[in-house]
């Protein structure tokens, strides 16, 4: 059976952190996720979605956690409802510190989430203060603890760098203070400056680290951890073996995958679909809320498998490439492979080809180079 995830976007937070281009909004009120819950749930129940057995459920956003127990049983309920959930389910949710206790945890456990996903991003309080983040690395920690006692066994932190003043140092402190927490999974991403964000405007009075040092905290966090036993599976992710994201794999692997909520994405036979991220439009009418429809095919398909399989360590499977394009990519593409070859920034096995690490780290630039 192929791998079908459901993802479910919440897009409330406490705060907005002036670097974030996400879908979310500060100050909701209990009226406005109740608001938002129904919408969800109208139209997790009538899109015209395909009801396929899930082996993934994902609550994204903005700020899962602020919802409550009971909205988040209504919402996995009416999910299993459509998309009868496989045993071994991987049911993932988001959280932020300071907006889910330990009772609340808990009891988020006994609905059947197995997998918490905690946005950290830095041990460090003078890093998470330029980030604009509402919690110290006290709350982190406790949230961390939290998880842990709610009996969450597979947690992912989410780290960041190339953060205003952090160093190469005090990045690695803060690698340091995660892996002794040993948690399964470690996101590290760069900080992106996106066009809109307050970050963005103000870019020329941020103290960012430069290009060299954000490459070396890059070589450092893959360093770090692959020499505590994670797998460097994916440019940003780190996992104990057999705790890769089974749900973000979906996406790196062109799978498919149903999307609810305001600007989430869905992915099935071929079409993209993508809902509006106006909140007023989308409460108005939750089912009729796709902005935009982008049917993936020829040419287009292959690019972004290629960009997106690029992104793994495995690489790009060849048989799976020759099943789906009518060719190998390391045939296809041995002119342009070539230099890179060379460079031993991509490497081929007959079976798969793969960057390398370094390859992994320049994979945009190189992107370029290879597509058209
Ligand atoms: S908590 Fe996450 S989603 Fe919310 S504003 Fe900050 S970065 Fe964006």
């Amino acid at each position: 059976m192929l791998d079908f995830g459901v993802y479910l976007h919440v897009p409330f937070c406490l705060s907005k952190c002036p670097y974030c281009d996400f879908c979310s909004f500060p100050g909701s009120t209990d009226d406005d996720r109740r608001r938002y819950v129904g919408a969800l749930i109208r139209e997790i129940g009538e899109r015209d979605f395909p009801a396929r057995r899930a082996t993934s459920v994902f609550f994204g956003g903005g700020t899962p956690t602020l919802l409550s127990v009971a909205q988040f049983d209504a919402l996995l309920s009416m999910i299993a409802a459509r998309f009868p959930l496989s045993e071994d389910a991987e049911i993932t949710f988001e959280m932020n510190p300071a907006t889910a206790d330990r009772e609340k945890l808990r009891a988020l456990r006994r609905l059947g989430f197995n997998r918490v996903s905690i946005g950290c991003q830095s041990t460090d309080p003078g890093e998470l203060a330029a980030l604009g983040r509402a919690h110290d690395p006290g709350g982190f920690f406790r949230a961390y603890d939290d998880a842990l006692a709610a009996d969450f066994t597979n947690v992912n932190i989410d780290l960041m760098y190339g953060i205003p003043g952090q160093t190469v140092a005090s990045f690695g402190k803060t690698l340091e203070k995660i892996v002794s927490l040993s948690p399964t999974h470690v996101s590290a991403y760069g900080l992106i400056l996106e066009e809109g964000t307050p970050f963005y405007a103000r870019q020329k009075q941020l103290a960012l680290p430069d290009e060299d040092q954000e490459a070396e905290m890059y070589a450092l966090a893959s360093s770090v951890l692959t020499s505590a036993g994670y797998r460097h599976y994916e440019i940003s992710n780190y996992a104990r073996p057999g705790c890769e994201c089974r749900h973000n794999l979906l996406y790196w692997k062109q799978g498919e995958y149903a999307a609810f909520g305001l600007s989430a994405s869905s992915h099935i036979g071929g079409v993209r679909k993508t809902n509006v991220r106006d909140l007023a439009a989308y409460l108005a009418d939750p089912v009729s809320s796709v902005a935009e429809e982008t049917v993936i095919k020829g040419a287009d398909a292959e690019y972004e498998y290629i960009m997106l399989a690029l992104r793994l360590n495995d690489g790009i499977d060849e048989d799976d490439f020759a099943r789906r394009f009518g060719h190998r990519f390391d045939v296809a593409y041995a002119d342009k492979l070539a230099p890179f070859r060379a460079r031993g920034l991509i490497l081929s096995d007959g079976r798969r080809t793969a960057l390398s690490d370094e390859g992994l780290y320049l994979q945009s630039a190189l992107l370029r180079d290879l597509l058209p």
